[in-house]
This record gives C-alpha cells, sequence and structure tokens, in this order.
C-alpha cells in the first residue's frame, strides 16, 4: 500500500531525542528555545516564534496573544480541519463561515468581504493543502477595516505569496508538527506574531501565565513544547526545504501525468508547498475512485467530506456553494517526499484507470 501520509523519521531524530534524554531535562528548555530560533530564522521571516504543544494550541494562544476573544467575529472558511474554528470558538469569539474560491480551494476574498460586520475582529485565512490564499487582497481588505489578518498555516510550511513566507503576512500565524504534516515534531506547533508585546503575550499564555517562577501575571495554559519535540523539529527543519521540492516535483509529475478529473491550479502570485495534492472528481464517482485505488494499492485521503458550518458544534444554515460541491468532489493522492518515481507513476496510472473506468 502507498499510504497518503509517510512521515520521515531517520537515525538523526533518534540521535537527537537520545541526546535530549541523556541530559535528564525532559520539558520545556535549550531545544525549545533553538528551534524557536532556527524557525524564526528559516520558516518565518525573523519574526518572533512560540513554540507550543499542537497546531490547535498555536491558533487557540495566538488568537488570544492578539486580543481576540468573547463578542469578537471573526471570518473564516468552512472548508478546513475543524481545529481552525475550534480555536476561535475556544478563545470565547464566534465563528463566522465564508465560502472558499474554487480553484485554489481558500477563503473566497469576496465572500470575507461580504461577512464582514461591525463585530468582525480577524480574518482568519487557511492555506489549504499548502497553497496561500489570496493574502495581498486579504491583507488590503483587512487594512480597510481595520481587523486582524490570521493565517492558519498548519499545511503550508515554506509556502509563499508575492515571494514571501506565509505566516509572516498578518498579526499572527500557527504551524502544525502533526505527523501527516510536511515537517513533524510528533505532536507540536508554532505561533508567530508579528510584534513582541504579543510574542510576550503568547508565552506566557503557553506557561501558566508566568514569567518567573511563580509570579503568575495572567490566566495562562500549560501548552508548553517538550525538548524532545524541538529536537526533532530541530533536525526536520534542516530537511523541510529539500522535502518541499520534492513535493513540488511530484505534483509537477501529477500535472502531466493526470487526465480525467479536475487538477489543483495555482494562483498567480502562490507558491504551492502540497501539503496535499488533490483533485476533483465531479458526478458522484469519488466512492468508485477510491475503490479503485484502493485495489491498486494506492492509499487516498478525503480532505474535508464535511464543511464545519455543517458539524453540530458550529451548525449554520450558511450558502456556500463551492464549499458543499468540494466536500463532495476532493480526493487527495500521496504526494509526500518519500515517493518513489514507480510509486508516483503508479499513483497516476491507478488514478487514470480508476477515472477511465467511471467515466
Ligand atoms: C493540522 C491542522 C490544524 C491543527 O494542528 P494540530 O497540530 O493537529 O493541532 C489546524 N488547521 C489546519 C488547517 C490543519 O491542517
Amino acid at each position: 500500500m502507498i499510504p497518503i501520509a509517510r512521515p520521515l523519521i531517520g537515525a538523526a531524530e533518534r540521535e537527537a531525542v537520545d541526546r535530549v534524554l541523556k541530559t535528564g531535562a525532559l520539558t520545556s528548555g535549550p531545544e525549545v528555545a533553538a528551534f524557536e530560533a532556527e524557525f524564526s530564522e528559516h520558516a518565518a521571516g525573523g519574526r518572533p516564534c512560540v513554540a507550543v504543544n499542537s497546531g490547535t494550541s498555536a491558533l487557540h494562544l495566538g488568537l488570544l496573544a492578539s486580543g481576540i476573544g468573547p463578542g469578537d467575529e471573526v471570518i473564516v472558511p468552512s472548508f478546513t480541519f475543524a481545529a481552525s474554528a475550534n480555536a476561535i470558538a475556544l478563545a470565547g469569539a464566534t465563528p463566522v463561515f465564508a465560502d472558499i474560491d474554487a480553484s485554489s480551494f481558500c477563503v473566497s476574498v469576496e465572500a470575507a468581504r461580504a461577512a464582514i460586520t461591525a463585530r468582525t475582529a480577524a480574518i482568519m485565512a487557511v492555506h489549504l493543502f499548502g497553497q496561500p490564499a489570496h493574502l495581498s487582497d486579504l491583507r488590503q481588505l483587512a487594512d480597510q477595516h481595520g481587523i486582524a489578518l490570521i493565517e492558519d498555516a498548519c499545511q503550508a510550511h515554506l509556502a509563499r505569496w508575492q515571494g514571501r513566507l506565509a505566516g509572516t503576512h498578518g498579526a499572527m500565524a500557527a504551524f502544525s508538527f502533526y505527523p501527516t504534516k510536511n515537517m513533524t515534531t510528533g505532536e507540536g506547533g508554532m505561533i508567530v506574531l508579528a510584534d513582541d508585546d504579543s510574542a510576550r503575550r503568547a508565552r506566557l499564555l503557553r506557561n501558566q501565565g508566568m514569567e518567573k517562577r511563580y509570579l503568575n501575571e495572567i490566566v495562562g495554559f500549560n501548552a508548553r513544547m517538550t525538548d524532545m519535540q524541538a529536537a526533532i523539529g530541530r533536525v526536520q527543519l534542516t530537511r523541510l526545504a529539500e522535502w518541499t521540492i520534492q513535493r513540488q516535483q511530484n505534483a509537477a509529475f501529477y500535472d502531466g501525468a493526470i487526465a480525467g478529473c479536475g487538477l489543483p491550479s495555482v494562483a498567480h502570485g502562490a507558491t504551492h508547498v502540497y501539503h496535499q495534492y488533490t483533485v476533483r472528481i465531479p458526478d458522484d464517482h469519488r466512492d468508485a475512485v477510491v475503490s479503485g485505488l484502493a485495489a491498486a494499492g494506492v492509499g487516498t485521503g478525503v480532505y474535508y467530506p464535511i464543511g464545519v458550518h455543517q458539524l453540530p458544534p458550529f451548525a449554520q444554515s450558511a450558502d456556500l456553494p463551492e464549499t458543499e460541491k468540494a466536500t463532495r468532489e476532493v480526493l487527495s493522492i500521496p504526494v509526500h517526499p518519500s515517493l518513489s518515481d514507480s510509486e508516483r507513476e503508479a499513483v497516476a496510472r491507478a488514478l487514470n484507470d480508476a477515472v477511465a473506468a467511471v467515466s
């Protein structure tokens, strides 16, 4: 079976964890500080970075550190992982769902504009599948209305918009290091902030509200990353650029080799890092295509089969036709950097055959 994701953990990661274990210091320490500095330099344009225990915590604490809370509305696409909306709700704010742009799968700027009210505090762009949302238009829209631009960059390490790294366009961004993401720490996340004051608030929120031990300044969480995780992340970060190129090369191969279904399109100005390579299978043929691929030994994923606005915690009768169409049509195939040439050829052949069989 060719799996939809395959985390790359090698001898260097094992040695890094062993090095930490031998020190006996098992929680947050020098490895976390070094990981934050290195992530800032290589993946966050030098912005302050705060490492936490998950991407969801990064979004949640990042929103709180940005001053978003009860009474605020945050515009977010419904076509995303529920964590985007969960973080908004956990911050005490209200997610307001906007439809996506059909070609990028990211939030539609026009839909975001139409969703703005007097209570809107922020727009959360989700760089879905590794492609940044239209960050220049979203930035302009946010600036016009005096609201914050937030980036859910959990799938978009090293993606760029007009040459500038995803995660450095707004007030706050969150990255995830879950095992299926473009780099991993097992569980983990990174908050990227635009200024030192909000970075300090994020650090307080991460650790019980204290900077100096037992001098707690605010109510906070325990959302710390461990030094074992950070040590893995530091190794992974040294491989990220090379893995990203391999993802892009796999995607370019699929662009030329796959026929008969809707291929991903890359917006002008976007550098896509292909967390997922996602095609569209129209006319209710998706289940049959999934079965055909499974029979050929190819794992697939449907991200996401239900819009967040249709899930019980958020149920809203919003009119989001492109979101609902995408939930019926999308299918992701393996694009990860450990695919061999023969594996990606087998994936393309299996998809073409499965699509031909149902057309
Ligand atoms: C993975 C992901 C998250 C949450 O990250 P975790 O590390 O799993 O908590 C949030 N948003 C999006 C778009 C994601 O893909």
